[in-house]
C-alpha cells in the first residue's frame, strides 16, 4: 500500500463549520420540523398548522398564530446563538420553553432554502426574508395575519453526502405524525392541523379553555387522536408532588390496556415539562409497572407527563434535545413505576401469562392433511442444495454415516417438548425443529406465493372485530391495503383510527385479530435491525429494510412480519397431527432448512454422538 501523506489540521471554513454543527441539531428532516413546531409552540401559538408538499425534505412550511417577531429582528434570528429564550445558561434552571441555544433556525437555513415570515401581535404589516443555503438572498414587506411561517424547501440540498442517508419519505411522514400527536397530547390548549400534498392528514381543535379538570382535557385530546372507544379505556394515573419525594416530580399518565400493549415501543409517548423526549429510564419503570400483565417482547402502549421542577432537569445534553437528564433517575424510576402500577394492580392476574395463551391442546388442526411423508430423506440434504440465501452450517454430522434411507414420517412418532421443540427419531438419530421457526418458514412463503399470485383465502369473523390503531399504524394500513388483501385480510377501514376486521387468511386459528393486526403493521415499519419480538432471547435480527433502504421491498416485509408474528409460538400445545402436519408442510417448502431470518428451524443429532458420549462406541 503506498504510504499516505499525512493531511494537516486546519480550520474549517465558517460556511462548513455551520453546516456541521447543523448536522447534529437537524439529523434528518423530521428535526426540522420538530424546530419549527417548538418554535411556534414557544411563541405561545394557538393554533399551528403544519403543510407538506410531497415529503419533508422536498418542502414543509409551519404557519402559526403566535407572538411573531419584530421586523428589526427577523435577521437576527437567523443568526447562529441568537435567541430571544435565555440571556445567560443559569435561565436554564428556570427554562419554561422548549427552545434556548437559537441554533434551530440558523441550521435548518444552512442546508435548506428557508423563508421566514412573521408579523408581531401589534404591528401592522408581516415582513419576509429568504435565505439559500445559510445567505440572505431577499428581504421585503409581506402580507400576513399576526403570527410566523417558516417555509423550509430542499432540505440538505447542499449536503449531498447526508442526502443519501435519509430515512425513506414514507417512513419520515409517519413519524411526523407520531411527532404531531405527542405534541398535541402535550399542548392540548392548541390546535393542531397537517396537510399533506393538499389533504389533510390530521387535525384536532385546540382544547377551550374552561373549568375542565386538566385530566379530562387529556383525555378528551386522547379521543381526538385514537377515537373515544379507545380512549375511554385508558386507565389513569397519578402521583409525586411531594417535594421531599423524587425532587417535587408530578407524574401523570394515561395507561393503554394490557391487549394495547404493541410490539415496539412506538406506542409510548413520553412528555417533560411538554417537551416530547425519548427515555430508555421511564420505558423501564412503565414496563415495570405493568409486571406479569405483559409478557417479554409486548411494549405498553402509554402516554406520561412528567412535570419536574426546571433545576432538577438538564435539558441541554443532546443536540436534538430529545433526551434530558433527571438529577435524581433512582427516585424517578420509583415514582413512575409505582405510580402507574397503581392504577394496573387491578388487572393483574394471579397467574403468569404466557405468551400466544398456551392454554392447552387444540382440538382441530390448523394445517393442510398431511403430504407425502417423506420429509425424514431431506433432512440429511445440505442446506445449499435446496436454499438459495442460506448459509448455515450443515446439519450437524462430522462423522458422515451411510445416508438414511427414506423414513415414513407417518410411523415415525413425534414428540413436544417444553412446547417449543418437535423431536422426532429419524435412522441413525433424532432430528429437533423448533416450532415456531419452521412455522415461520411455511407461512413466509405461503405469503410470498400469495403476495406475488393467487390471493390467499380469508376466513370470514363471525363476530367483526375492530381494531384502534395508532395513526401511524391507520397510515401504513392504507399504503398496505392491496397487499394485506391478497393474504387474505379482509379490513374495512372506518376512518382513523379504527378499522373493521371482518376476515382473516384462511388456514390459521387467529384467535386475537385486532392484536394480529397490529403486530403485522408494526413489523413492517419496525426500523431495520429491530429483535424479532417472537425470538426468545437476543438473536438475529430482523433484516427488514424497508423503510430506510433504497429499495423497500414492501412485500417481503410483509411477509416476513406476517410469518413472524402468525406462526405458533413456543409455548404453544400441539397434538401430534398438527405436529406431522408442520414437519411435512416444512420439507414441502423451497429452503426447510432455514427460518425467513436465517436462523435453523432445526438441527440433527446423530445416533453416534450419543453411542460416543454414553462409552457405547
Ligand atoms: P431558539 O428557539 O433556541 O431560541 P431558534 O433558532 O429556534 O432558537 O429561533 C431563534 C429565535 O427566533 C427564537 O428565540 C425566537 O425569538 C424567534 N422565533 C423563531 N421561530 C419563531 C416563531 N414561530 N414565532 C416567534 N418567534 C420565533
Ligand atoms: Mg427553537
Amino acid at each position: 500500500m503506498p504510504l499516505q501523506t499525512v493531511t494537516p489540521i486546519r480550520r474549517l471554513p465558517p460556511a462548513t463549520a455551520s453546516r456541521i454543527a447543523a448536522g447534529e441539531v437537524i439529523e434528518r428532516p423530521l428535526s426540522a420540523l420538530k424546530e419549527a413546531l417548538e418554535n411556534a409552540l414557544d411563541a405561545e401559538a394557538g393554533n399551528v398548522e403544519v403543510r407538506i408538499e410531497r415529503s419533508l425534505d422536498h418542502a414543509f412550511q409551519v404557519a402559526d398564530d403566535g407572538i411573531g417577531i419584530a421586523v428589526d429582528q427577523l435577521e437576527l434570528a437567523l443568526e447562529r446563538h441568537a435567541t430571544s429564550k435565555i440571556a445567560a445558561l443559569e435561565d436554564l434552571d428556570r427554562l419554561t420553553s422548549l427552545g434556548f441555544r437559537g441554533e434551530a433556525l440558523p441550521s435548518i437555513a444552512a442546508v435548506s432554502r428557508l423563508k421566514l415570515v412573521s408579523r408581531p401581535r401589534d404591528a401592522e404589516h408581516a415582513a419576509m426574508v429568504r435565505c439559500e443555503g445559510g445567505a440572505v438572498v431577499e428581504r421585503a414587506a409581506a402580507a400576513r395575519a399576526p403570527g410566523t411561517t417558516v417555509e423550509v424547501a430542499d432540505l440538505f440540498f447542499n449536503t449531498p453526502a447526508r442526502r443519501k442517508f435519509l430515512h425513506s419519505p414514507a417512513g419520515e411522514l409517519r413519524a411526523a405524525l407520531r411527532m404531531l400527536e405527542a405534541y398535541a397530547l402535550a399542548w392540548p390548549e392548541v390546535g393542531f392541523r397537517m396537510i399533506v400534498d393538499g389533504r389533510e392528514r390530521f387535525a384536532c381543535s385546540r382544547a377551550v379553555s374552561g373549568d375542565a379538570r386538566e385530566a379530562e382535557v387529556r383525555r378528551a385530546r386522547a379521543a381526538a387522536l385514537w377515537g373515544a372507544r379507545h380512549a375511554e379505556q385508558l386507565l389513569e394515573a397519578r402521583g409525586g408532588g411531594d417535594p421531599a419525594g423524587a425532587g417535587g416530580i408530578v407524574v401523570e399518565a394515561l395507561l393503554g390496556l394490557p391487549e394495547h400493549a404493541r410490539s415496539t415501543r412506538e406506542g409510548q409517548v413520553f412528555l417533560v415539562n411538554r417537551r416530547w423526549i425519548q427515555s430508555p429510564l421511564l420505558g423501564a419503570a412503565l414496563r415495570q409497572a405493568y409486571g406479569n400483565l405483559l409478557p417479554a417482547g409486548r411494549f405498553p402502549s402509554a402516554t406520561v407527563w412528567l412535570t419536574v421542577p426546571p433545576a432538577r432537569l438538564d435539558v441541554n445534553v443532546h443536540p436534538t434535545k430529545r433526551e434530558v437528564r433527571f438529577a435524581d433517575e433512582n427516585g424517578l424510576f420509583a415514582l413512575v413505576a409505582a405510580t402507574c402500577a397503581l392504577p394496573l394492580a387491578r388487572l393483574q392476574p394471579p397467574f403468569t401469562v404466557v405468551r400466544g395463551g398456551a392454554s392447552g391442546a387444540r382440538e382441530e388442526a390448523p394445517y393442510a392433511p398431511p403430504a407425502e411423508p417423506r420429509w425424514a430423506e431431506r433432512v440429511r440434504e445440505r442446506p445449499g442444495q435446496t436454499s438459495l440465501g442460506f448459509e448455515l452450517p450443515p446439519p450437524s454430522a462430522p462423522a458422515a454415516g451411510p445416508q438414511p434411507a427414506a423414513e415414513s414420517a407417518a410411523e415415525a412418532e413425534l414428540w413436544q417438548l417444553h412446547r417449543t421443540y418437535i423431536l422426532a427419531p429419524v435412522r441413525g438419530g433424532l432430528v429437533i425443529f423448533d416450532q415456531h421457526a419452521a412455522h415461520e418458514r411455511i407461512l413466509f412463503e405461503e405469503a410470498m406465493t400469495r403476495l406475488h399470485g393467487e390471493p390467499g383465502s380469508s376466513q370470514q369473523l363471525m363476530f367483526p372485530a375492530l381494531a384502534d390503531l395508532t395513526r401511524d399504524q391507520f397510515e401504513l394500513l392504507l399504503e398496505l391495503g392491496p397487499s394485506l388483501k391478497q393474504l387474505g385480510w379482509d379490513l374495512r377501514p372506518l376512518g382513523p383510527p379504527t378499522v373493521m376486521i371482518q376476515g382473516v387468511p384462511g388456514g390459521l386459528r387467529v384467535e386475537r385479530p385486532a392484536v394480529l393486526l397490529q403486530d403485522l403493521i408494526d413489523g413492517v415499519s419496525e426500523p431495520a435491525g429491530a429483535p424479532d419480538p417472537a425470538s426468545r432471547g437476543a438473536r438475529t435480527p430482523l433484516r427488514g429494510v424497508a423503510w430506510s433502504g433504497a429499495h423497500p421491498d414492501l412485500a417481503e416485509q410483509l411477509a416476513r412480519s406476517w410469518a413472524c408474528h402468525a406462526a405458533i409460538k413456543a409455548g404453544d400445545a400441539l397434538s401430534p397431527a398438527e405436529m406431522r402436519a408442520l414437519v411435512d408442510r416444512l420439507f414441502a417448502t423451497s429452503r426447510p432448512h432455514g427460518d425467513p431470518h436465517g436462523r435453523a428451524t432445526f438441527v440433527r443429532l446423530e445416533l453416534d454422538e450419543l453411542h460416543r458420549r454414553f462409552g457405547r462406541s
